[in-house]
């Protein structure tokens, strides 16, 4: 929440058991005139409604990508609060969003063989017979499958971190002209 700019008070993580009936009562009671305190979302943010849902929407994203990078840890059983409470450094947290993964097709090696597309699960890829192939980074949640499938003869996919992704190729341009056909 913090990293979009929310105030992360408006998330509480408590440990109880569903016997603890007035301790739920409690705390609820008491987050609820937190929640009432602390205003309608984004608004003592100093956020428009258009602001807080692209915020939102950026974020969302990146939960498939947060659940496959850091599966091993969320998938850890843990019996204490306090294992939970160090299960995620802040420094973790940060490098994970400044260090996000994005996938990008290099229009100079991509063969149009159309593996990636088939195998991208969200339909991220844009593809045609003879075309290069261009990720929708707006689709694409960066599972990294295209990198994964591309064929290692090609090896067209690539990773980028902490960079912008290059603008995709004008569609004008993605035709690719075979040697054979050129003569
Ligand atoms: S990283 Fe995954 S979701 Fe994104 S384009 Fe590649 S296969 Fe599709
Ligand atoms: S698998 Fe590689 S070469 Fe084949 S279409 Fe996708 S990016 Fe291009």
């Amino acid at each position: 929440m913090e990293h979009i700019g929310l105030n992360p008070e408006r998330l509480r993580i408590e440990f109880m058991s569903s016997a603890e009936g007035i301790l739920f009562a409690e705390v609820m009671s008491e987050f609820g005139n937190k929640v009432k305190e602390l205003g309608p979302l984004g608004k003592r943010e100093g956020m428009d409604q258009k602001e807080l849902k692209s915020k939102l929407a950026e974020i969302t994203k990146l939960v498939p990508y947060i659940k496959l990078v850091k599966n091993e840890k969320l998938a850890s059983r843990l019996v204490n609060p306090e294992e939970y409470d160090k299960l995620f450094t802040k420094d973790e947290i940060d490098r994970l969003f400044s260090e996000v993964i994005s996938y990008y097709i290099d229009p100079e090696k991509c063969q149009a063989c159309m593996t990636c597309a088939k195998r991208c699960p969200v339909e991220a890829i844009i593809s045609a017979k003879n075309q290069v192939h261009v990720i929708d980074q707006e689709k694409c949640i960066k599972c990294g499958t295209c990198f994964e499938v591309c064929p290692p003869k090609f090896g067209a996919v690539t990773k980028i971190s902490g960079e912008p992704v290059p603008p995709p190729i004008p569609e004008e341009k993605r035709t690719i002209v075979r040697k054979s056909k050129e003569r």
